[in-house]
C-alpha cells in the first residue's frame, strides 16, 4: 500500500516539473512516504531524516517533507522532533502535495496537514505505469473499521470507505490502455467492499465487473480478512478465470484465546473450514498468511497452537512477526508482555517451520507446466528472464526480451526456497 502511496507522490508531482532522483545530492525535494506498523518501521525513518538533514547544510533551497502513516500519527510534533523538516502530510492529504510545495517555496514556513477528510481523493490519483511496467496496484478503498487490538491502521487511515466501481474500472481501462496486464486490487479488508457505498456490490461482483476488462489478463488482490471472506467470493476462484490461484489471508495466529484477544472476529475452526473450501474449489491454490507471535498473554501453549494449525494448513508462505506494542492501541493495556527474547525464539522457530513448508510446496511444483506473466529481466542473471506464476511465485527462465509483458508456458525444473527455475515451452498469449 505504501509502495503505491508513493506512485501516487511521484503521479502528483510530474506535472508541477518534479523527477525521480537515485542521487540525493541532486534532489530539490526528498519526501519520506513512512509507516508505522511496527516500531522498527519509525525508528529507520528518524536515522534516514538525520542522514538527509545533512544535505540541507549544502542545499539551502532543498525541500523535506514526510508523509504516511508515522506523519498522521506526529502530526505537528514530527516538527519539534525534527527540525528541519519543511511539511508533515497525512494519509488523506497526498492530493494537496503540490499546493504544499508550492506554498513553501513562495514563502517558507512549517506546514502541517494531516486532517481526514470524507472524499477519497487521495487514493484516487492516477499513477501512470512506469515505462515497460505490466503489473499495477489499484486501490479500491481507504481506511479500516476492524480495530484488531495490535493495530495502528484506523487511527491513522481513518474509517473505511469504498471507492465507486465506476471510478475504479475507468482506472483499470486507463492501465490496460497502458500495457499493463495485471492488476493488485488494494484494501486493508477487501472482502467488505462495497459497504459503504449502499448499492449493493461487493467485491465478488467488483470482481466480476474487472474480468471484463479486455486486456487485463490477471486480476488480485490483498488483504482479506478471514472474518469476512464470503462463500460468494470463494467461489469466484472457480468463476472468475483471470483471478489468480492465491490468496493472501492472515490468520494472525492458530490461538482462540490470543485471537479473541486480538478482536480478529474468528475462529481458528472457522479459518480452516474456509481454507479447505478455498482448496475444494481450486486445489492449487496458493495460501499465504501473516503471523505475529509474542502478543500479550500469548503463552508456550498458545504459540503451540499457532505451530499445529500451521503444519495443519501448510501455508505457501508466511510474513511473520513480532508483536510490536503501538500506542493507543487496545493491546497496548493488555498484561502478560512477552519478553523480547522469547518472541525472538518463537519467530525464528516458526520461520524455521515455515521455510520447510514452502520449500516443500515450491518443490512439489517441479515437472509441472506454469503460465507466467513475463515482468522482466531476472535479478540473478543478465541472460535471464522472471515471471510469476498465477500463485505469486517467482521463476527465473531463459528466453527472448521480446517476451516481456506476455503469457508464456515453462515447464518447472528445480525449486528453490524463494524461486523456481523454469524451461520455456511455447508462447501462449501474445498480449501486445
Ligand atoms: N489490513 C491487513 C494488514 C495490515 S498490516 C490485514 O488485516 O491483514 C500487515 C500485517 O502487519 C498484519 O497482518 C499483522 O500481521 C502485522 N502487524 C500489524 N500490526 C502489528 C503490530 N503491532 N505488531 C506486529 N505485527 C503487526
Ligand atoms: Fe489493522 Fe485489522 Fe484493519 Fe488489518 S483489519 S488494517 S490488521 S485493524
Amino acid at each position: 500500500m505504501n509502495v503505491h502511496d508513493s506512485e501516487q507522490m511521484a503521479a502528483l508531482l510530474a506535472p508541477v516539473g518534479y523527477k525521480m532522483t537515485d542521487n540525493l545530492k541532486l534532489a530539490d525535494l526528498i519526501l519520506l512516504n513512512t509507516c508505522s506498523i511496527r516500531e522498527k518501521a519509525a525508528h529507520k525513518v528518524y536515522s534516514k531524516l538525520g542522514r538527509i538533514s545533512k544535505l540541507k547544510e549544502q542545499n539551502p533551497e532543498l525541500i523535506i517533507g514526510v508523509g504516511g502513516c508515522l506523519a498522521q500519527q506526529l502530526g505537528t510534533k514530527f516538527h519539534k522532533k525534527v527540525g528541519h523538516l519543511d511539511f508533515v502530510f497525512g494519509t488523506h492529504n497526498i492530493y494537496r502535495l503540490p499546493q504544499l510545495i508550492a506554498t513553501i517555496k513562495k514563502k517558507r514556513g512549517k506546514i502541517t496537514e494531516v486532517d481526514f477528510h470524507k472524499s477519497l481523493n487521495s487514493i484516487g490519483v492516477f499513477a501512470p505505469p512506469q515505462g515497460g511496467a505490466i503489473s499495477a496496484f489499484v486501490t479500491i478503498m481507504q481506511g479500516c473499521n476492524n480495530f484488531c487490538a495490535y493495530c495502528v491502521v484506523p487511527y491513522l487511515r481513518g474509517p473505511e470507505m469504498s471507492r465507486p466501481p465506476e471510478d475504479i474500472i475507468e482506472e483499470i481501462k486507463k492501465l490496460a490502455d497502458c500495457g499493463i496486464r495485471e492488476v493488485t486490487l488494494l484494501g486493508q479488508n477487501v472482502n467488505s467492499y462495497g459497504k459503504t457505498l449502499g448499492n449493493g456490490l461487493n467485491f465478488a461482483s467488483l470482481i466480476k465487473k474487472i474480468g471484463k476488462i479486455s486486456g487485463i489478463k490477471r486480476i488480485r488482490f490483498t488483504t482479506s480478512h478471514p472474518r469476512d471472506l464470503s462463500y460468494g467470493l470463494i467461489n469466484c476462484f472457480a468463476e472468475e478465470e483471470k483471478l489468480c490461484e492465491h490468496i493472501h489471508l492472515p490468520v494472525q495466529s492458530g490461538s482462540n484465546r490470543i485471537l479473541a484477544l486480538m478482536n480478529r472476529g474468528y475462529t481458528v475452526e472457522e479459518y480452516m473450514q474456509k481454507v479447505d473450501h478455498l482448496r475444494k474449489i481450486r486445489p492449487l491454490i496458493s495460501i499465504t498468511s501473516d503471523i505475529i507471535v509474542g502478543f500479550p498473554g500469548e503463552t508456550q501453549n498458545d504459540y503451540q497452537e499457532t505451530i499445529d494449525m500451521m503444519e495443519k494448513i501448510r501455508f505457501d508462505s508466511v510474513f511473520s512477526f513480532k508483536y510490536s506494542e503501538r500506542k493507543g492501541t487496545a493491546a497496548q493495556k493488555l498484561e502478560g508482555k512477552v519478553e523480547e527474547c522469547e518472541k525472538l525464539r518463537r519467530l525464528e522457530q516458526l520461520q524455521m517451520l515455515q521455510d520447510q513448508h514452502t520449500l516443500e510446496k515450491n518443490t512439489a511444483m517441479e515437472s509441472s507446466k506454469q503460465e507466467l506473466l513475463v515482468e522482466g529481466k531476472s535479478k540473478n542473471s543478465e541472460n535471464d528472464l522472471m515471471g510469476r506464476t498465477s500463485s505469486w511465485r517467482i521463476v527465473n527462465f531463459k528466453g527472448e526480451l521480446e517476451l516481456i509483458g506476455k503469457l508464456v508456458d515453462v515447464k518447472i525444473s528445480k525449486a528453490y526456497l524463494h524461486s523456481l527455475r523454469g524451461k520455456l515451452i511455447k508462447e501462449v498469449g501474445n498480449v501486445n
